[in-house]
């Protein structure tokens, strides 16, 4: 007796379930989200959560509207200066892509010009457009070098972050109080002397993790 033909088919449930949910706003969505927990959609406290988780989250996630390199384009100077640039304790907020929570902290850029710089603020600008999107923080790093290193090929680019996950903080993983610190060196920063001449400048006292 023939057997029977086995056609293992990919599974559809999550197409269709996305075709399904695609009629559904991310309000409604959110509200569904609610009632999933075990709230009240409908109480006082949550009515406008929906609408507000909306907005809230638009808002951090607004970088991927933004084009990194139309901001650095704007504001290139040409310049007769070959010494470290370091712009240090630039504020950051992101969200892990892992867990969609916070994980913020303080950035530190430097870069040797050839022959151009960037204006300061448009360095912190840069940093913003990349945090606001779900992120880790090993890309995030890695992305503010590039973009510099693409805006103005500087002799070399080296950037450190020091950040605070709350995924793990919240959830007991990690020490309340220990940080976790990347880094992405280009260039001339891949050499010893100018990596370290760079971490001793953004050291603080007492953190001995960078
Ligand atoms: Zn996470």
């Amino acid at each position: 007796m023939a057997q029977p033909i086995v056609v293992s088919k990919p599974a559809r449930k999550t197409v269709e379930a996305e075709d399904g949910l695609s009629a559904f706003t991310t309000q409604e969505m959110y509200r569904e989200i609610l009632s999933r927990l075990g709230e009240d959609p409908d109480r006082d406290g949550l009515r406008m959560t929906p609408e507000r988780v909306e907005r809230s989250l638009a808002f951090l996630t607004k970088g991927y509207d933004q084009d990194p390199g139309e901001i650095l384009r704007g504001a290139l100077f040409d310049v007769d200066y070959d010494e470290m640039v370091i712009v240090k304790d630039i504020e950051m907020f992101s969200l892990c892509e892992h867990h969609m929570l916070p994980f913020f902290g303080k950035v530190h850029v430097a870069y040797i010009p050839k022959g151009k710089v960037i204006g300061l603020s448009k360095i912190a600008r840069l940093a913003e457009v990349f945090a606001r999107r779900l992120q880790v923080q090993e890309r995030l790093t890695r992305q503010i070098a590039d973009a510099i290193q693409e805006a103005i090929a500087p002799l070399g680019v080296g950037v450190v972050i020091e950040a605070r996950h709350l995924c793990m903080m919240m959830r007991g993983i990690e020490k309340q109080h220990s940080s976790t610190v990347t880094s992405a060196m280009v260039g001339c920063f891949r050499r010893k002397e100018t990596r370290e001449e760079f971490l001793s400048l953004v050291q603080r006292p007492g953190n001995g993790t960078i």
